[in-house]
């Protein structure tokens, strides 16, 4: 496979280069792959459908070949993925795709495990280790850091606010040992931010050590997610006539998005032949691309908190390659756009349980509100031309191709749930009366001894440390 770049068309590169310089630093932009090659009709055809890992290797087959052989890959799946993604039907027209089976209960474990043996196999040969600075606001540092534990040749230090962070989240990433390690900057996130993006321009540093990143712009961790669109298309497939009375269903997958990489993954799935008729792009109060399909205009702002901290993002970095692969008219044909503030959130896990039963996490529960209210009614309103208005929660004005098969009741929705409950036990008790209950491996890391080192938010200090530890 040949990589471009989301700026500029004639960068020409392979996967290998792609994965470790993360992006490309002479443009500022995006490695992407320039085709999308649809798997095998037998894979898609398949009743009952592949497993995940069959799905996963057919999949990533075409982005790596030439680079690594068929059975390299297919250890690097299997060691990556001992868990897998699950569908559960929540009611007739409402299926939950769980994504928190992995070890730190969240999604991007998929994409990191799979990007952290990526780079150790590009790293074989090589007698140096390759050092992985991370700065981290929350989530992300538990993926990576878990990710790459004792994965071979891989070094990875972790860089977190002191005491911005909950508590679980800094379990999560503190108590790894081997070749992880976190470091407690007493300072922001903006603060740990700007010690790596410094590590990463000092030349002197980066003549003694090599540096790489593991940011979520990879495009090792954005092909990963397409798997389990694929999987979970094909699964919803095969059962919608038992579950919903449904010969063919218009699968509608609904995203509850941030820096709208699984999105993007979604895109990927849907071009190699998924049977995915669209998009629902969910946000929370940041909705700078909500705004931009209704307004035509993309303006990045600032981030808000909110109870879905994980889709905090004011500027979402795949906005670029969205754009790259569509034009706005295509992408609203494509996607309905919905977003929901915080008091919507709290409503919706509430209702979301009490209707189902189903205990959903504040991320999950956007979609959740958004699929409701698109097949309770939001589309026909559309239809009949009264759109809401968008600086509201709700809908954007756009009419998807797919609406009508929504309005004649043959269509079903994916719910994508990106992390497990008790990861937001409080906000969800908030909602329903009651706390989730917590899986083991949540349990078992808040027993582990803290080993964060504390770091005060000076480069020079940063520096000396790195030089005398790694
Ligand atoms: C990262 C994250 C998201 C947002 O995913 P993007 O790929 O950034 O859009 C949603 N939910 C959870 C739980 C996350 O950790």
């Amino acid at each position: 496979m040949t990589y471009t770049d989301t700026r500029d068309k004639s960068v020409k590169t392979d996967f290998r280069t792609a994965v470790m310089n993360g992006m490309n630093e002479t443009t500022g932009g995006l490695y992407i792959p320039t085709a999308f090659p649809r798997i095998p009709e037998e894979c898609i055809k398949r009743t009952p459908e592949p497993n995940f890992r069959d799905i996963a290797l057919a999949m990533a087959k075409p982005y790596v070949e030439g680079e690594i052989p068929d059975a390299d890959l297919a250890a690097l799946i299997q060691d990556a993925y001992p868990f897998a993604a699950k569908v559960v039907p929540v009611d007739p027209t409402a299926y939950v795709l769980e994504l928190f089976h992995g070890p730190t209960c969240a999604f991007k474990d998929f994409g990191a495990r799979f990007m952290a043996r990526v780079m150790s196999y590009f790293n074989r040969g090589e007698d140096t280790r390759l050092h992985i600075l991370v700065a981290t606001s929350g989530d992300t540092g538990s993926a990576v850091g878990s990710a790459f534990h004792h994965v071979p040749g891989l070094d990875v230090t972790i860089l977190y606010p002191a005491g911005k962070i909950s508590p679980l989240q800094e379990k999560q990433l503190s108590t790894f040992d081997d070749n992880v390690r976190a470091l407690k900057v007493n300072g922001t996130f903006d603060d740990c931010q700007r010690l790596v993006k410094t590590a990463f321009t000092d030349a002197q540093l980066r003549g003694t050590l090599r540096l790489s990143s593991a940011n979520s712009i990879n495009i090792a961790r954005l092909l990963p997610q397409s798997f389990y669109y694929m999987y979970a298309a094909l699964a919803v497939r095969n059962q919608s006539w038992r579950v919903s009375k449904i010969e063919e269903p218009a699968i509608i997958v609904v995203v509850p998005s941030g820096n709208f990489g699984n999105l993007t993954s979604g895109l990927i799935a849907r071009e190699m032949g998924a049977p995915i008729a669209g998009f629902v792009a969910a946000t929370n109060t940041n909705r700078t691309v909500p705004d931009w399909i209704a307004t035509g205009d993309y303006e990045a702002r600032p981030s808000v908190a909110t109870y879905a901290n994980a889709m905090d993002v004011g500027a979402p970095s795949n906005y670029e390659r969205i754009t790259a692969m569509y034009d706005l008219e295509t992408v609203r044909r494509l996607f309905a756009s919905y977003w929901l503030d915080d008091d919507g959130i709290i409503a919706s896990i509430r209702s979301c349980f009490e209707r189902t039963g189903y205990t959903i996490d504040p991320h999950g529960a956007v979609a959740w509100k958004a699929w409701d209210d698109i097949r309770s009614g939001a589309l026909r309103a559309l239809k009949d031309g009264n759109a809401g208005d968008f600086t509201k929660p709700g809908l954007t004005p756009n009419l998807p191709t797919w609406a009508d098969s929504v309005l004649d009741k043959q269509a079903v929705g994916i719910i994508l749930e990106t992390a497990h409950p008790a990861k937001f036990g409080a906000t969800v008790a908030k909602a329903t009366g009651r706390e989730p209950v917590i899986p083991d491996r949540l349990e078992k890391v808040m027993q582990l001894e803290d080993r964060a080192i504390p770091m005060e938010n000076d480069y020079a200090q940063f520096k000396e440390w790195l030089l005398a530890t790694l």
